[in-house]
C-alpha cells in the first residue's frame, strides 16, 4: 500500500474552478484503478479568496499549502474587478508571488506537446513537426537579471537617467537547475540543450563550464550547448532537435513562450515550479496550466481542461515520483484526442472526425480512458 499523498488544491479565479473538478476527477480515475491515494483538500485563492476572506491568499489557504506534499493550483486574476485595490493586494502578486517565495519555487518546467492529431493547431508547416511535437523547458526562476543586485534607476550629473539591471548567478544556483534538467532528460529522450550567451556574457561562461560539470554525472544524456539567439530560430525551423532545454531564467522566459506558441493553445499547456519546504531539501511542487484564468469563456463549460489535467500528471511525476501513473495520464490525454474529442479551442470544423466536446465531457472522456491505460499496464 501506497502512503496517501496531502494535496492543497487551490482552484481561484475564472476556469480554474470548472477545469480543477476535471482535473480531480482524473485523479479519482487514477486511485479507483491503482493502489495510490490522494487527501485532496481544497481552500480559496485569489478573488474568491478576496470576497471569501479579505485577502487573496488568506493564511489558512497559505497553512494547508504547507502542510501539504505538492499545491495543484489553478489560476488568478480577474482583469476587471475592483480597480481601487492596489498591486500588492491582488492575486497576481499577494498570492502567486508569496507562493512562489514561500516554497523557494527555483525552476519552471514547462512541457510542450504537439500531438500528430493537432497538427491543425501548430502555427508551423506539417513538414517542420515531424512525428508531433515534444520539448520540455526547464527554466530557473528565482536568479538571472531579473533578482540581481544593484538594480535601479539613477539620474546622471548631465540629467540623463540610467536603468541598471545586474544578471547574477552561482554555482549552487546553476549546479541545481542543471540537475533538474538532466534528471528529466533521464525520463525522456536522453538529451539536453543547455541555452546561453557564452559568447558575450561571462554568466554564459559559468554557465556553460557547471552545465557541463553536472553533465558528466549522467554518461547516458547527451548534451550540447546552443547560444540564445540561435535557439530562437532552431525552435522555428527545427523543434523536433529539442528533448530537454536548459535555461537561465530571463532567456528562459522568452524561449518558453515562443516553444509555447508551437501548441497553439495556451489549453494544452501545464507547467510545474518546484523548490523546497521549510528546511527539507525535498522536492516541493507547484503544478497550474500556463494559461490565466480565460474570463471570455469562464463558466460556459468552453475552457480545455487538458492543461489542469496533465500539470496534476507533472504533480505524479516529479512531487510523488509515480511515473507510471504520469504516464497513464498523458497517454489516455493522447488517446482521448486520437478518438476526435476536442474542446473549441482545438476544435478543426473542416476535419468529420473531430467532436467538439465541453469542458465536462473532455474531463469524463480522459477519466474513462486511465482506467483502460492503467489496467493494461497491469496485465
Ligand atoms: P488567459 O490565459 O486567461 O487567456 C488568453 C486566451 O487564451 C483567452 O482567449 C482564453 O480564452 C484562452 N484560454 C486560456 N486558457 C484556456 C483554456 N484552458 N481553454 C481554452 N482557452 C483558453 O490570459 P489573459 O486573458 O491575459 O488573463 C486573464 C487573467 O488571468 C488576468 O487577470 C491575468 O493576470 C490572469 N493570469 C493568471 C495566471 C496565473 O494564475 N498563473 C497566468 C496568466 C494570466
Amino acid at each position: 500500500m501506497n502512503s496517501i499523498y496531502r494535496v492543497a488544491v487551490l482552484a481561484g479565479d475564472g476556469i480554474g474552478p470548472e477545469v480543477m473538478r476535471e482535473a480531480i476527477r482524473v485523479l479519482r480515475a487514477v486511485e479507483a484503478a491503482s493502489t495510490l491515494r490522494f487527501q485532496l483538500t481544497e481552500a480559496p485563492v485569489g478573488w474568491a479568496a478576496i470576497d471569501a476572506k479579505g485577502e487573496a491568499l488568506p493564511a489558512e489557504t497559505l497553512n494547508l499549502c504547507r502542510q501539504s506534499d505538492a499545491i495543484l493550483f489553478g489560476s488568478v486574476g480577474l482583469p476587471d474587478r475592483d480597480p481601487s485595490i492596489s498591486k500588492e493586494r491582488r492575486p497576481e502578486r499577494a498570492a502567486l508571488l508569496r507562493i512562489r517565495r514561500e516554497f523557494g519555487l527555483y525552476a519552471n518546467l514547462r512541457p510542450v506537446q504537439l500531438p500528430l492529431a493537432l497538427a491543425h493547431i501548430c502555427p508551423l508547416r506539417p513538414e517542420r513537426q515531424g512525428a508531433g511535437l515534444d520539448l520540455l523547458v526547464v527554466r530557473e526562476l528565482t536568479g538571472g537579471m531579473y533578482f540581481g543586485q544593484p538594480k535601479l534607476t539613477e539620474t546622471l550629473p548631465d540629467g540623463q537617467r540610467r536603468a541598471i539591471d545586474t544578471m547574477v548567478y552561482t554555482t549552487r544556483e546553476i549546479e541545481r537547475i542543471a540537475r533538474i534538467a538532466f534528471e528529466s532528460a533521464l525520463v525522456r529522450r536522453k538529451k539536453v540543450t543547455s541555452i546561453d550567451k557564452a559568447n558575450v556574457l561571462e554568466n554564459g561562461i559559468l554557465w556553460r563550464e557547471v552545465v557541463s560539470q553536472i553533465g558528466r554525472e549522467y554518461p547516458t544524456v547527451t548534451l550540447e550547448h546552443m547560444f540564445v539567439d540561435n535557439a530562437a530560430m532552431q525552435l522555428m525551423i527545427r523543434p523536433t532537435q529539442f528533448d530537454v532545454l536548459l535555461c537561465e531564467n530571463m532567456f528562459g522566459d522568452i524561449l518558453s513562450d515562443e516553444a509555447a506558441a508551437l501548441a497553439g493553445s495556451l489549453g494544452m499547456l501545464p507547467s510545474a515550479s518546484l523548490g523546497s519546504k521549510g528546511d527539507h531539501e525535498t522536492t516541493f511542487g507547484f503544478y497550474e496550466p500556463a494559461g490565466g484564468t480565460a474570463p471570455d469563456i469562464a463558466g460556459k463549460n468552453l475552457a480545455n481542461p487538458i492543461a489542469q489535467i496533465l500539470s496534476a500528471a507533472l504533480m505524479l511525476r516529479y512531487s510523488f515520483r509515480q511515473e507510471a501513473a504520469a504516464l497513464a495520464i498523458e497517454q489516455a490525454v493522447t488517446a482521448v484526442l486520437n478518438q476526435g474529442f476536442r474542446t473549441g479551442d482545438i476544435h478543426n470544423a473542416s476535419d468529420p472526425n473531430c467532436r467538439r466536446v465541453g469542458t465536462i465531457e473532455m474531463g469524463e472522456a480522459v477519466s474513462r480512458e486511465i482506467a483502460k491505460v492503467l489496467l493494461a499496464a497491469q496485465t
